[in-house]
């Protein structure tokens, strides 16, 4: 059954870096899942505007075996409350299990993770807002035509300064409220 889209249709975000800190040691329980300040009402916003939200996420620390599908369940459990303690919503979490070299076509840069979603809904992907703080985010948003936004929270300012070409039109904000905040009044 193709999932139902609510008025102002699909928006994508990332999530570390983007919803909730991110660390180089991952993170692996939701002790360590920890909300970047403004991000849960900011996806409340976006659920409150009409949006329907998803998230897809690299999350290559199940290859590496550094937590298990349990401890990834718990840790969206907690985003979930957090949000739905806002007023909000996230309707779907999509996730790439796999490591760098496993060859798989979910991880970003890759657009499996939103083709999925695309099947999903049963739409195209065509100026769907597409929210990261990773050139790989964008650069998978770029390749379905969807439309890459860049936060500068997580790696966004890194990722801001390096650039490349195609993606210098890209839209920037200082973080997911930010970016919620104009989505939302538009
Ligand atoms: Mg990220
Ligand atoms: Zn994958």
């Amino acid at each position: 059954m193709p999932g139902r889209l609510t008025k102002k249709g699909l928006i994508v975000l990332d999530r570390d870096g983007v919803i909730n800190h991110d660390s180089d040691q991952f993170v692996k329980s939701p002790a360590e899942w920890l909300p970047i300040a403004g991000s849960i009402a900011a996806i409340a916003t976006l659920s409150k505007a009409g949006y329907t939200v998803a998230i897809s996420s690299n999350q290559s620390g199940l290859a590496r075996g550094l937590f298990d599908r349990r401890a990834l369940r718990a840790m969206h459990r907690k985003l979930r409350k957090l949000v739905a303690a806002e007023g909000g919503r996230v309707d779907r979490i999509v996730v790439c299990p796999h490591g760098p070299n496993d060859g798989c076509s979910c991880r970003k840069p890759k657009p499996g993770l939103l083709l999925r979603l695309a099947r999903h809904y049963g739409i195209e992907l065509r100026g769907v807002p597409t929210i990261g703080d990773s050139l790989r985010d964008l650069q998978a948003a770029r390749t379905v035509g969807a439309r890459p936004i860049l936060v500068r929270t997580g790696n966004g300012i890194d990722t801001e300064l390096s650039l490349p070409e195609n993606l210098h039109d890209v839209e920037v904000f200082d973080d997911l409220a930010a970016a919620a905040a104009m989505l939302a009044s538009v």
